[in-house]
């Protein structure tokens, strides 16, 4: 063999060459955008004087009874955690009026939305989700080797502007969907459905689909005619409510989700769920949270009151603010967006850019506590000046 044959046979080894030996559905995979490098960032700024409202975390924090319960629980880092999770799983029994056997434990919201697509979607089957559904959503279908059915989202104009088009996500459904994925609200675009919307949609769907609503910021959503889905769970037997200790209580750090369903298919996905998904100081501090009930209630009235001004603050400027029942409001910024988001982040204020979603004229502003939301005003008045 000649010495330019011996080379071209040598393979590179980079990412396209291990591409092309993955498993079909991930071929196709962009990784999960986190949005900007944090870490360097605090470094860069100092932590004191960075702004940080790019990730939908909450700037109240988690109950100090969670803290506390992380600091009791470092006697018995040498220990596996609770495989089972069993006294979280009765606490949120408890708060939610469900059986413990209707409960499974994720690292996470984000892996039990990959979970379910690995357990219940495969190569051949159709997942169905909204256009500017939560990103999680095509990672997940693409990662079971499943196909995505991406439906249009609804018009720019609407009430609710690049929300779910409940109707057509229905009427997307055919014989190969397994699974539809909601999320109620939804991220990145801060909309929601109500009641009637909810169990309409429902009633539509033919019962061979699981339906997956994500919930993540459900104890955020104050609209009077928002309804959890936990409420109709006894009605649609094949609905999987996803929700996440990381948004209202505060928790991110942590890593901690749960979906509420019927026992079967929690017993299903159990097959498949690794045995010590959920960390020791992150099952003590849940428990602990939902026993703190009024930092919760504190932490969501804050959040509104504050998702209130701040939208009203920016709407003030001239800016079109998406309706939001989350802590973030979605905002279009129109062709000057990258050169704002930019600028913005030289003054170290962190929003999360919008490309990724097919809508880089909007950014999404987590909604802060009132002083990271003023110097937020401030650092967008002197950029866009
Ligand atoms: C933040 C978020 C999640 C997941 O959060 P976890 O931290 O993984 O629990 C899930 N769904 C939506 C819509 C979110 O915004």
């Amino acid at each position: 063999m000649s010495q330019a044959a011996a080379q071209a046979s040598v393979p590179a080894y980079d990412e396209a060459w291990f591409a092309a030996r993955a498993q079909a559905g991930v071929q196709g995979l962009k990784a999960y955008d986190p949005g900007h490098d944090l870490v360097a960032l605090r470094r860069r700024f100092g932590e004191a004087n960075l702004v940080e409202l790019g990730s939908n975390e909450n700037p109240y924090g988690p109950s100090p009874a969670a803290r506390q319960a992380v600091l009791d629980s470092l006697q018995a880092l040498h220990r596996y955690p609770d495989p089972l999770g069993a006294d979280l799983k009765r606490a949120l029994a408890r708060t939610h009026g469900v059986d413990t056997s209707q409960i499974l434990l994720g690292n996470g919201s984000h892996e039990l939305l990959m979970l379910l697509g690995q357990v219940f979607a495969g190569p051949g089957d159709e997942v169905v989700f909204s256009r500017y559904g939560f990103a999680v959503f095509a990672l997940a279908t693409q990662a079971a080797g499943a196909q995505m059915r991406i439906v249009e989202a609804l018009p720019r104009e609407a009430a609710m502007p690049c929300g779910h088009d409940l109707d057509a996500i229905a009427a997307a459904v055919g014989p190969r969907t397994k699974l539809v994925y909601v999320a109620n609200p939804n991220n990145p675009t801060g909309t929601w459905f109500g009641r009637e919307a909810l169990t309409a949609f429902l009633d539509k769907l033919p019962p061979h689909v699981i339906v997956v609503m994500d919930e993540a910021y459900a104890e955020m959503a104050d609209a009077p005619d928002y309804e959890s889905a936990l409420n109709v769970l006894q009605r649609y037997a094949n609905v999987a409510v996803t929700r996440t200790f990381s948004k209202a209580y505060g928790l991110a750090g942590l890593r901690v989700g749960y979906l509420i369903a019927r026992p079967g298919l929690v017993a299903v996905m159990e097959r498949l769920r690794e045995s010590f998904n959920v960390n020791g100081p992150a099952l003590a501090a849940c428990e602990a949270a939902l026993g703190d009930g009024e930092h919760l209630a504190d932490s969501c009235a804050r959040n509104a009151e504050q998702r209130a001004a701040l939208s009203a603050a920016l709407a003030e400027r001239g800016l079109r603010v998406f309706p939001s029942q989350t802590n973030f409001v979605l905002v279009e910024f129109g062709a000057d967006t990258a050169r704002i988001e930019t600028a913005l982040v030289a003054r170290g204020v962190v929003l999360r850019p919008m490309g990724g979603y097919g809508l880089g004229d909007c950014l999404r502003i987590t909604v802060g506590d009132a002083d990271e939301n003023r110097r937020l005003l401030a650092a967008l008045d002197a950029v866009r000046a």
